[in-house]
């Protein structure tokens, strides 16, 4: 059975006080929905509010994820974050090519990939993003892009490697529009997706690796996605800065 996974992406909000705020909330009213359904909640503030939230998660079950990290180890690498320094607060997952960095940041599938390789060479999961645009959508070429960016960030992993990844599928006309795929659209793309990595690997690999859904999440159409049998769960980014919204979203498992 596959690991159902709730992300919360805090992108650039949040600073320390806030984070105090909205974690504490959470934490009142989250009664340990991941002992139930083999579900695990995972918040990823900004870089500066990791440290806080470490110190209140602590003794918890929700993880701690980072937004992204930098392929380098250390050194002169002004503004960069290394994956050590995630390590030692703790964080269990890296997001990483979300759209947001693909289009702002330039990243590209080969640094995409060079990043997957480096938090799994330290035993963290990353949460790989993948998505087509509005433009390419409307060109029907949702499935082209998908493939080309899975068969990028995924290049040479082997097996073992696949069996320790998190894909999101994010749809970029989706993100932050309050429009969300449908449930049959999110499927379709998710069940694909699944399809290149059985092509990748084995079936059996290709089963095991969670495929979650992010664009618009809120709990008015939750329940409907995570019905879906190749939805996994969810990337949230706006609706995971409200606790009784993210809890929602949580419950809906
Ligand atoms: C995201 O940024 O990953 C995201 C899915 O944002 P939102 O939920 O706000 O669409």
């Amino acid at each position: 059975m596959r690991t159902k996974l709730v992300v919360g992406n805090w992108k650039m909000n949040c600073g320390i006080e806030e984070t105090k705020i909205l974690l504490e909330s959470i934490l009142k009213n989250y009664n340990g929905a991941n002992l139930n359904n083999l579900l695990q909640v995972c918040v990823c503030p900004s870089f500066t509010s990791l440290s806080t939230a470490f110190k209140i998660l602590e003794s918890n079950t929700i993880a701690l994820g980072a937004q992204d990290v930098s392929i380098n180890d250390n050194g002169a690498f002004t503004g960069e974050v290394s994956i050590a320094m995630l390590k030692e607060l703790d964080c269990q997952f890296v997001i990483v090519g979300h759209s947001e960095r693909r289009m702002y940041f330039k990243e590209s599938d080969e640094l995409i990939n060079k990043k997957v390789k480096k938090i799994l060479e330290n035993n963290l999961t990353p949460i790989i993003c993948v998505g087509e645009t509005l433009e390419q959508k409307e060109n029907n070429q949702t499935k082209e892009v998908i493939k080309k960016q899975i068969h990028g960030v995924t290049n040479n992993l082997s097996n073992e490697d696949l069996l320790k990844i998190v894909i999101a599928y994010e749809p970029v006309w989706a993100i932050g529009t309050g429009k969300n795929a449908t449930p049959d659209q999110a499927e379709e793309v998710h069940l694909f997706i699944r399809k290149l990595l059985t092509l990748k690997s084995t079936i059996n690999v290709s089963e095991s690796i969670s495929i979650i859904y992010g664009g618009s999440v809120k709990p008015e159409n939750s329940k409907q996605l995570v019905a879906m049998e190749n939805i996994d769960g969810f990337l949230v980014g706006g609706a995971s800065l409200k606790s009784n919204l993210f809890l929602e979203i949580i419950h809906s498992f």
